[in-house]
């Protein structure tokens, strides 16, 4: 990756449209506060890929049902990394299907590839950084952890 230092709010805009092209996302309510600086070290094109991946999946997660949100929000209080978190409601993720998300090619869907989110830890990991997923009752949230430079 070639890291750059940079606010990350027009890519992430960026990344909404190109998901809402998806007539699955027509159905789901994004929230996003784009008056807001997302300042983030990053490699550009590695980052929106990131970011379409998580999309991808919130909006497969969430099409369905009849109050379908996402919610992308950015933390940077922690002292280490700048964080952006992607939140979707819906069903909780089975742990045993959760103890296999970032696996290469597991899937859990009938046209799935299983390559968004191995790929994803894959470029955080290059990063410096990490992804987490917090999957609750009333919500499956998913963590970009950028490490401060
Ligand atoms: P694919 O989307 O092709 O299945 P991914 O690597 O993107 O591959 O995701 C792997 C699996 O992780 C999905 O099949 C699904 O079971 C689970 N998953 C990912 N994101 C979510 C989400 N937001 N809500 C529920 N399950 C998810
Ligand atoms: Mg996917």
């Amino acid at each position: 990756p070639q890291p750059v230092s940079f606010d990350a709010t027009a890519l992430i805009n960026k990344a909404i449209l190109l998901t809402k092209e998806n007539s699955l996302a027509k159905a789901v309510t994004f929230s996003f506060d784009e008056n807001t600086p997302h300042l983030i070290t990053a490699d550009r094109s590695h980052f929106l890929q990131v970011v379409l991946n998580l999309l991808k999946n919130a909006v497969e997660a969430t099409a369905h049902q009849e109050d379908g949100k996402i919610e992308i929000t950015f933390e940077n209080h922690d002292s280490d990394y700048d964080i952006i978190h992607i939140r979707n409601n819906g069903l909780p993720i089975p742990k045993e299907v959760a103890a296999q998300i970032f696996i290469p090619f597991f899937t859990t869907k009938e046209q799935g590839t299983g390559i968004g989110l191995s790929i994803s830890r894959y470029i955080m990991r290059m990063h410096g950084g990490t992804i987490t997923l917090q999957s609750k009752a009333e919500y499956t949230l998913f963590s970009l952890y950028f490490p401060r430079k």
